[in-house]
């Protein structure tokens, strides 16, 4: 464990980068990773993933929009950064001032570009989403609407220049029959579309449609690349969903905090806003300094949630704060002031999942992780 000057922060296991990353590829075979960094790589540090994923050989990262671009190449990635979603047309400039890689997420908007670009004089990187049944961004390519000309007529534009093409999985996670033939019918559009491109001679370029569940569950379809997020934080959204492969990841995240202050109190008395947790009998309590405002979900509150203290697991009692949380600790000898409570990660060889936070915040470790707050501070582990 790594100390800071904070009294909360987290922990990145960038060696553990490493390990996940060879998971993934040998679930992908020849298949490439694009390295997915988006929102901050979901709270664990965007540049720091980017950097570690670097080292292993990944030469392509993901990113929601153009600021979260230009961060990784101010930080020094000289690598292809694609753009997965929508970059408004008063950035446009930028696409092409720090060669980025823009998703065309409609005909129209592709058009958009093609109108700057001839205009500006600068030709754009482009790869072209296709749209098979998400229904978020992309040229509609569903059984009843396939419009083929518009994604026939983006390749055909002179200052975009369309360098792959990308679909998304909505239901990827979900082993029962109707997601996965709902699956296998994007596969499919995905593959006919772009076979269709290339009966009329154009390169559709680098093909990827996996996100993590889709290498977890759909791990050969041998495209370019893949673009997993959460396996390389050693993580999914949920443990209890089921998979069709059984990888050994590790999770790259943990977080601590310290005990400010250590009570005891009679039975009757009570911890927190709404005075939820009553003693019934004389309790120790560590107030620690970690709140809701750090990331620690409000939602957990009152549901008996454990932490680690000395390493032995003790539950949260009362309602999370926005700084702070109180913890029963009656259990353990000596707890005192300045000691280090671990509230996801492994303390004494006990171990603490995100995801049962996440399962009693009602989300996904997605959302979760991605929900850490920018005052955290993010230390860097790394042996290798
Ligand atoms: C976020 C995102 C991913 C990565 O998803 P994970 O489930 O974290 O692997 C892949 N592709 C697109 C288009 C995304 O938006």
């Amino acid at each position: 464990m790594l100390e800071s000057y904070s009294r909360a922060w987290c922990e990145i296991d960038l060696d553990a980068i490493a390990h996940n990353v060879e998971e993934i590829q040998k679930l992908v075979g020849h298949t490439k990773i694009m390295g997915i960094v988006k929102a901050n790589a979901y709270g664990h540090g965007a540049l720091a993933c980017a950097q570690a994923l670097t080292r292993c050989g990944i030469e392509i990262f993901g990113v929601s929009s153009i600021d979260e671009a230009i961060e990784l190449r101010e930080g020094g990635i000289e690598a292809d950064i694609l753009i997965l979603g929508y970059t408004p047309p008063r950035h446009f400039d930028k696409l092409a001032e720090y060669g980025l890689i823009q998703s065309l997420v409609s005909c129209a908007y592709a058009k958009k570009l093609e109108q700057y670009g001839e205009a500006n004089d600068v030709v754009f990187r482009a790869h072209a989403k296709i749209d098979t049944g998400m229904n978020r961004t992309g040229i509609v390519y569903q059984p009843d609407h396939k419009h083929f000309d518009e994604l026939k007529d983006v390749y055909r534009l002179d200052h975009v220049r369309v360098e792959g093409i990308f679909s998304h999985f909505p239901v990827s996670d979900d082993l029962g029959e109707d997601a996965l033939s709902f699956t296998k019918r994007q596969i499919a559009l995905f593959d006919e579309a772009v076979e269709r491109l290339r009966a009329e001679g154009i390169d559709p370029g680098a093909r990827h449609i996996q996100n993590s569940y889709g290498i977890l569950n759909y791990h050969d379809l041998g495209y370019d690349y893949c673009r997993p997020g959460l396996l390389y934080m050693g993580v999914t959204s949920d443990d209890a969903i089921e998979i069709n492969s059984a990888p050994d990841f590790i999770p790259i995240l943990s977080v601590w905090a310290n005990v400010s202050v250590v009570k005891w109190l009679k039975p009757g008395e009570t911890v927190s806003y709404g005075r939820h947790f009553k003693a019934e009998k004389p309790t120790k309590i560590a107030t620690i300094s970690i709140g809701y405002a750090d990331g620690l979900p409000r939602l957990v509150s009152n549901q008996g949630v454990q932490v680690l203290v000395h390493g032995v697991p003790c539950p949260l009692v009362g309602n999370v704060c926005m700084d702070q949380c109180m913890v029963d600790v009656t259990a353990v000898e000596n707890v005192q002031e300045g000691d280090v409570v671990c509230l996801v990660g492994e303390q004494n060889g006990h171990k603490m999942t995100i995801d049962r936070l996440s399962r009693l915040a009602h989300t996904i470790n997605n959302e979760t992780l991605s929900q850490i707050a920018a005052r955290m501070p993010r230390l860097k582990k790394r042996e290798q």
